[in-house]
């Protein structure tokens, strides 16, 4: 279980740096970690929390974040992972989903105030006293435990309440608790990025997890004395899984250099505690690589990393390896409901082969590609990417219908993701089925013609998706962002196209953008883009 997973640790590594989270002064080692965690679970159970309860953790990355994902293991309690950008409807929904009996909370996100949010649904929270929270439109709901330094509010606890626990009975309680988990237990539920539609809650163990970070973490080959910079979400398993799980199976230290992603405190952080990975969706590499100010940092104390999330751009790969010095760089493909890797490359292979494909199966999980009647297809072949074995989550909390639609009888997961195998095993992503066109009855997958735009000068990104068409079905619509003071109109870029690309591949449609839609994930989220379109061609 987890919770043991770090005692174990502690006792290997107690004066090994764990965790620095320097906008809160935080720096702490292993043995402090382990029993700030054990404190905090013992506060949680005090609470009256059992066992099996679910506990909302609504929050950017935080030092408390952490301590949340190992004391919460630690007491039995399923950990769900609110979306800091969710406002009062989708908090309602999260909540009331899972049942949760208890919420951590953040006091903002941008210019969204959580305590504010939280009052507009639940209102009996000003007259209650903490703990004994009774909300008409949050049933469930008990306590609510805030973070930060601020002063208490009506009704909530404040997170140093909970926190510093020195109650010996509850703290021998928790001890005895751990021993009785079970790995196959429930404790996370996770929301998918949101990047088709919107978010789903996967349900996930101990054994899940925990073993998709260690073996992540081997394929890294971190050792107890990486310092790994961690600005992906904790909320999502990139953050809490790759970042603080792959860390913490091997003595590891994990470095938070900031509340959200910002490029510019990243590369100071990296600089400043001498960070040896860095892990980032590619979109978050590309905004470091175009800083102004990106020739101003030493970089070279790096040396792996994970980049993933969405298709990663060869040129991009080969700039995070020659001016970031990542030459160990991992590209691994993974999702929410596997835990989430599935394939991932190998330091030792050419660079030239992990540009260009997502590596190698992850160990003790088996793939298949097949084509719509479900046969699997000839190495080679283009069908969707289907997954086995011990990372594949329980299902979606509470939602049977879209759990049969994602996991069949025989516990393959269907990704939705549409793939190659080639034969030596490297796997591929074409890109997802939701985004593949079909226009005049040709496939089309955006994902060849955005490498393909990619390498024009004048495009720093782009985004192509297919737009409804009277004629052909679907016509394909690119969205660019220029680069800095690059004069490119849509018919240049056409002409472009048209010399190098199958005519049926070439734009119909340009637009010149100066950001695309994304969740906070940093992840393109194409079905808004064609939304817009939609509604501007209608
Ligand atoms: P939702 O399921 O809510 O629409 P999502 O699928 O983006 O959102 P995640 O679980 O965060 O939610 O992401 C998993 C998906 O990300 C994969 O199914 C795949 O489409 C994409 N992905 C992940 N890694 C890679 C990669 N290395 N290359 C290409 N695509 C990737
Ligand atoms: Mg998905």
């Amino acid at each position: 279980t987890i919770g043991g997973l770090l005692a174990r640790i502690a006792a290997r590594w107690p004066d090994h740096p764990a965790l620095v989270v320097p906008a809160q002064g935080v720096r702490i080692d292993y043995a402090t970690l382990d029993a700030v965690v054990t404190r905090l679970a013992a506060g949680m159970l005090k609470l009256g929390l059992e066992a099996g309860d679910r506990i909302g953790i609504w929050s950017l990355n935080r030092a408390e974040w952490v301590l949340m994902q190992f004391a919460s293991a630690r007491a039995g309690l399923v950990l769900v992972n609110i979306n800091p950008a969710y406002r009062s409807h989708e908090l309602e929904y999260a909540l009331n989903l899972s049942g949760c009996r208890a919420l951590v909370m953040a006091q903002r996100f941008k210019s969204s105030d959580y305590p504010a949010t939280l009052a507009q649904l639940a209102p009996e929270l000003a007259e209650s006293t903490p703990g004994e929270l009774h909300s008409a439109r949050l049933p469930a709901l008990r306590h609510v435990i805030l973070l930060g330094d601020e002063a208490a509010l009506p009704g909530m606890w404040r997170f140093n309440d909970v926190a510093l626990c020195r109650d010996a009975a509850a703290l021998a309680h928790v001890r005895v608790l751990q021993d009785t988990l079970h790995p196959n237990d429930a404790i996370n539920i996770q929301f998918t990025s949101g990047t088709t539609g919107s978010p789903k809650g996967a349900t996930l163990s101990h054994r899940n997890i925990v073993n998709n970070g260690y073996f992540i973490g081997e394929q890294m080959r971190l050792r107890p004395r990486d310092r790994l910079c961690i600005p992906v979400p904790f909320y999502h398993c990139f953050g809490m899984v790759l970042g603080n799980l792959a860390c913490v199976t091997h003595g590891a230290c994990m470095v938070v250099p900031g509340e959200g992603f910002d490029a510019l405190a990243t590369l100071q952080t990296v600089q400043a505690e001498r960070c040896t990975a860095l892990h980032g969706v590619p979109t978050m590499f590309i905004a470091m690589l175009e800083h102004p100010r990106f020739a101003e940092f030493d970089l070279s104390t790096l040396r792996t990393g994970i980049m993933a999330g969405s298709p990663c751009p060869v040129e991009v790969m080969r700039q995070v390896v020659s001016r970031m010095h990542m030459d160990q760089v991992t590209i691994a493909y993974g999702m929410t409901e596997t835990s989430p890797v599935s394939f991932q490359t190998n330091p030792d292979d050419p660079l030239e082969r992990r540009v260009d494909s997502v590596g190698r199966v992850h160990p003790h999980v088996e793939v298949r590609i097949v084509d719509e009647e479900g046969r699997v297809v000839p190495r080679g072949e283009t069908g969707e990417l289907q997954t086995r074995g011990y990372s594949v989550m329980r299902g979606y909390w509470h939602d049977p219908v879209r759990t049969a639609e994602a996991l069949d009888a025989e516990g393959w997961m269907h990704t939705g993701d549409l793939a190659t195998l080639d034969e030596d095993g490297y796997c591929r992503i074409v890109g997802r089925l939701k985004d593949m066109l079909i226009r005049g009855g040709e496939n089309i997958y955006p994902r060849e013609i955005e490498e393909f735009l990619y390498g024009h000068p004048d495009i720093a990104d782009v985004q192509v998706f297919g737009v409804p068409d009277d004629k052909f079905g679907e016509e394909v619509c690119a969205w660019i962002r220029r680069r800095e003071g690059a004069q490119l109109d849509a018919e240049t870029v056409r002409d472009y196209c048209r010399a190098r690309i199958a005519y049926y591949k070439v734009p119909r449609y340009v637009e010149f953008v100066e950001e695309f839609p994304m969740t906070i994930t940093g992840k393109v989220q194409k079905y808004l883009m064609r939304e817009v379109m939609a509604e501007r061609l209608a």
